[in-house]
């Protein structure tokens, strides 16, 4: 709930408005029973019970990286549906990548989120509350978020619109619409309703390959909305909010790695201000896609940059603990647990 929402209910119970304030210091904390709130009397806590719930998540697997500290949470929500979400940390701080969906119904053909199809949207609380726990796990506080867990963020708008409200409470989390990134598949309706809202996140698309031929094969999604259209929405998009976009690219060998692939890729991009990230495909055990091996994905970021493209290789984090998204949950049989 949004402060106004609850000075809004705490009115309704017919309790006075500094409550208000006591009981949206609290929720902003991440605690995860009304019992914790011990400046406010039993009465009104038990009125809470009946009306309202904490949304939490229930820690079911937790895994560090023995390479690089990052963290990787297997948790269990109210319905006993499994999510994940990653705590890395970077020399600017703590970022978390958050889960939006269970599961994910688009189908990319690399990825281990959308093997089983989706189950349900997560409500905006269940994304704050990945963060919550994260932070204070770790006794410490989160300055970015990655939209780029489990899940399609612009396929649940709604919540994921309200969680970006949410998330930069002074009272709460804090952290500002210039701290997170949002990545998309490329919903190309969707993309340009959010440029309505005009808000300063990070972009991100997910292109992975130049051509229709070849995202066709890998993303069904583009058999709905194809690059042409994608790349229009983005140039829509960047009109608007006058924000860089960045484009994933993940390096798959001997699909979407060759030197005309680059070029491609460069021609396609031109006239936007954006940013390339290339990320070495992670190897998922139900599909044959492998990363290149170093020289070509060099050998990628050079004709990119020849061409006047930004990129950069990401560095990856957590290898040795399944890190990417979809992994964990897969790997445990955890789809319910
Ligand atoms: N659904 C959104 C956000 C979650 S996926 C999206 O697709 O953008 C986050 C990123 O991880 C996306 O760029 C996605 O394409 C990428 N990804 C998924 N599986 C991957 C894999 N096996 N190797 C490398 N990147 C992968
Ligand atoms: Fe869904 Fe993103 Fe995975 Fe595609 S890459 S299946 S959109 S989570």
């Amino acid at each position: 709930m949004s402060n106004e929402e609850i000075k809004e209910l705490v009115s309704q119970l017919g309790e006075p408005d500094y409550r208000a304030a006591q009981i949206t210091k609290w929720v902003r904390s991440g605690i995860s029973s009304f019992d914790d709130m011990n400046n406010i009397p039993k009465s009104l806590r038990n009125k809470l019970e009946e009306k309202c719930y904490i949304a939490s998540v229930a820690l079911v697997k937790k895994l560090v990286s023995k390479i690089d500290g990052t963290v990787k949470y297997l948790y269990r929500l109210s319905d006993g549906e499994c999510i994940e979400s990653v705590l890395m940390k970077y020399e600017h701080g703590y970022t978390v990548c958050v889960s939006t969906q269970v599961g994910c119904r688009m189908g990319c053909k690399f990825c281990a989120s959308g093997l089983f199809g989706l189950t349900r949207n997560l409500t905006a609380s269940e994304i704050l509350a990945q963060i919550h726990f994260a932070a204070k796990d770790n006794g410490i506080r989160v300055s970015n978020v990655v939209m780029m867990g489990m899940g399609e963020p612009l396929d649940n708008f709604d919540n994921s619109i309200r969680f970006l409200e949410l998330v930069g409470d002074k009272d709460g989390l804090g952290i500002g619409y210039r701290h997170i990134s949002l990545s998309t598949s490329g919903l190309v309706p969707m993309i340009k309703k959010l440029a309505g809202y005009d808000l300063p996140i990070t972009l991100s698309v997910s292109l992975h390959a130049p051509s229709d031929e070849i995202r066709d094969t890998i993303m069904p999604i583009n058999k709905k909305w194809n690059i042409a259209e994608l790349i229009e929405a983005c140039k829509e998009y960047q009109k608007v909010t006058t924000r860089r976009i960045s484009f994933e690219y993940a390096l798959m060998d001997g699909i979407n790695d060759t030197p005309e692939c680059a070029k491609l890729l460069a021609v396609r991009l031109k006239g936007l201000m954006c940013h390339v990230n290339l990320i070495p495909a992670n190897p998922v055990k139900e599909n044959s896609f492998k990363k290149p091996d170093v020289s070509r994905i060099k050998r990628f970021k050079m004709l990119l940059e020849e061409q006047g493209v930004n990129a950069t290789v990401r560095r990856t984090l957590g290898s040795d603990i399944d890190a990417s998204c979809g992994q964990l949950r897969k790997k445990e049989g955890a789809l319910r647990c």
